[in-house]
C-alpha cells in the first residue's frame, strides 16, 4: 500500500509536480487550496457577486460547482447559480443536461437550462447539417452568446467554467505555436468588457487529473463520454506534447502557466480592450457591427430557406 509521505495513511494520488503521495484528506485540502489561491490571486469572487456557473454536466464543471458551493455556499454576501447550455447533441448531451440538474438539486443551487433550440430555432445537430463550418465553430459562438446573454439577464457579476490547468496550458501554447498572439491576450484573467460577464477560472491552478479524482472521491457524478464533434487535431498533438513532456519534467505545466502570466502587462499594452458596440441585429455585445452569432445564424437560415 502506498502511503502518504505527510500523515502515513492509504494514499490516493501522486502528484508527480511535487513528488509525493497523498491521502486523500490532505489531496482535498491541497487542491481546494490551490482554488482558493488561483481565486484570490486575480480576485476571481469579490462581496457581492452573484456567480453563474457554465455547468455543462461534464466532470469539470460539475467538480466546479460542488467545490464553489463547499468554498463560498455558506457567504451570504455571494450568490450563486448555474446555466447549462443544451446545444442539442443528440446521445451526448441529454445524460449530462440530466447530471446538471441532479447536482444542482442536491446542494439547492437555482439552475436554468437554455437551448439552442428555443433560441435559435434548431439543435446543433441540424446546424452541422445544414452548414459547412465545423461543429466546435457554430458550438463554441452560439454557446458563448447565450451562457453571456443569460448569466447578464440574471444579474450575474461573474461567469465561472471550469477550464483546469491542462486546458490552460494547451491554449497557451497552441496560440503561441499558432503565432495568435491576439488570441493569447484573451486569456489575460479579470478582462472588464462592457456587455460582457466577467468570465472566472477558478480551476486554472489545478491539473485535469486532480479534478477527476477529487470528482470521485466526493462521489459526484462523471460523464466521461466524449463529445461526437470532438475533432482537435492540432490540440491533440500539443497536448500530447505538454503530456510527455510534464512525464518527463514534472511540474512544466505551471512553468507554462506563469511565463504565460509574466506576460501579461506587455499583452495588455499591445492589446488595449476595445470598446465593444451593440450588434445592430441583437444589441449583444460585439467588436464589429453585427455580432458572430447573428453571422452564423443568417447563413444557416439561408441556407434553410434554399433546402426547404
Ligand atoms: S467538441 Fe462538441 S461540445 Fe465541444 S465545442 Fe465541439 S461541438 Fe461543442
Ligand atoms: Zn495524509
Ligand atoms: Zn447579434
Amino acid at each position: 500500500m502506498l502511503k502518504c509521505d505527510l500523515c502515513g495513511r492509504r494514499a490516493v494520488i501522486y502528484q508527480r509536480f511535487a513528488n509525493r503521495h497523498l491521502c486523500k484528506r490532505h489531496f482535498v485540502e491541497h487542491f481546494e487550496r490551490r482554488v482558493k489561491y488561483a481565486i484570490k490571486k486575480f480576485n476571481m469572487i469579490e462581496k457581492g457577486d452573484k456567480i453563474a456557473i457554465a455547468l455543462s454536466g461534464g466532470k469539470d464543471s460539475v467538480t466546479l460547482t460542488y467545490v464553489l458551493h463547499k468554498l463560498y455556499g455558506h457567504r451570504n454576501d455571494l450568490e450563486f447559480v448555474a446555466i447549462t447550455i443544451d446545444e442539442g447533441i443528440e446521445g451526448y448531451r441529454p445524460p449530462t443536461v440530466k447530471i446538471a440538474k441532479k447536482i444542482t438539486k442536491e446542494l439547492g443551487i437555482e439552475h436554468h437550462v437554455v437551448s439552442f433550440k428555443d433560441n435559435f430555432g434548431m439543435t446543433l445537430d441540424e446546424m452541422v447539417k445544414i452548414g459547412e463550418k465545423k461543429p466546435c465553430t457554430y458550438c463554441g459562438v452560439f454557446r458563448k452568446y447565450l451562457l453571456n446573454k443569460t448569466a447578464r439577464e440574471l444579474g450575474c457579476t461573474k461567469l465561472a467554467t471550469g477550464h483546469n490547468l491542462d486546458d490552460e496550458v494547451q491554449t497557451i501554447l497552441l496560440n503561441f505555436l499558432q503565432g495568435d498572439i491576439a488570441r493569447l491576450a484573451r486569456l489575460i484573467p479579470q478582462r472588464v468588457q462592457e456587455g460582457l460577464v466577467m468570465r472566472i477560472k477558478p480551476f486554472r491552478e489545478v491539473y485535469e487529473k486532480e479534478v477527476v479524482v477529487y470528482g470521485l472521491l466526493h462521489g459526484l457524478p462523471m460523464d466521461l463520454n466524449e463529445c461526437p464533434y470532438s475533432h482537435f487535431p492540432v490540440r491533440d498533438v500539443v497536448r500530447d506534447f505538454i503530456y510527455n513532456f510534464e512525464e518527463k519534467y514534472p511540474g512544466r505545466k505551471f512553468s507554462i502557466m506563469r511565463s504565460f502570466e509574466a506576460l501579461i502587462p506587455c499583452l495588455k499594452q499591445m492589446f488595449p480592450q476595445i470598446e465593444l458596440n451593440k450588434c445592430e441585429r441583437c444589441g449583444e455585445p460585439t467588436p464589429k457591427k453585427v455580432c458572430q452569432a447573428c453571422v452564423l445564424l443568417e447563413e444557416l437560415r439561408s441556407k434553410l430557406g434554399k433546402t426547404s
